[in-house]
């Protein structure tokens, strides 16, 4: 156990230094709820070039020493789902005690798809703590939040997806419309 590098590492994406005016990113170990928290974390972020949400996964994951794992949901759990005809949810997170593992469903269009792990990953990012788990089907576990930490994860998703896309250039793709407006509803439950 390296407590101090286990520390340094929970913050590797703000450039705070010593010395700069206190607010409420100075508490090292609090979850990231506040609208402006996520906007400026992300500002901060750096994102792989041309982005790609599974670099991003797995930078951040080496950063806070613990690996992240995409993957698409098992076949047998879509199968199971679709023949008891039950909605998946698009993602979870399933906490590890290694590894931390966040499922997507295989089906979605790959701009859904982005936005499905970039949820995720705020939860991770933003230092969010499950406030419960369930079983989903069988073999996941599912991390369930609360809702001021789902907003913020909703918010990481739209505002990365922002920066990632807006460099243009021939790999960019625009945020799509209905992502805007709901991250505009989000931004408005904010003071
Ligand atoms: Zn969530």
């Amino acid at each position: 156990m390296r407590p101090a590098r286990e520390a340094r590492s929970l913050l590797p994406w703000s450039r705070r230094r010593r010395g700069d005016a206190p607010d409420v990113c100075v508490d090292r170990h609090a979850p990231i709820v506040q609208y402006r928290d996520v906007a400026e974390l992300v500002a901060d972020l750096e994102l792989p070039v041309p982005f790609d949400v599974n670099e991003l996964c797995s930078a951040v994951g080496k950063r806070r020493g613990k690996a992240i794992e995409v993957m698409p949901y098992p076949g047998e759990v879509v199968a199971k789902a679709d023949l008891a005809d039950v909605a998946l949810p698009y993602g979870l997170f399933s906490p590890g005690v290694h590894v931390d593992g966040i499922f997507y469903d295989p089906r979605l269009s790959s701009e859904h798809r982005e936005h499905v792990i970039l949820h995720e990953l705020g939860h991770v990012v933003c230092r969010h703590q499950p406030a419960g788990e369930e079983p989903s089907e069988g073999v996941l576990r599912r991390a369930t939040f609360h809702d001021d930490q789902e907003r913020a994860a909703e918010s990481f998703a739209y505002l990365v997806a922002e920066r990632a896309h807006a460099r243009g250039g021939l790999d960019a793709e625009p945020v799509a419309p209905e992502y805007r407006d709901v991250l505009g509803r989000y931004a408005q439950l904010e003071d």
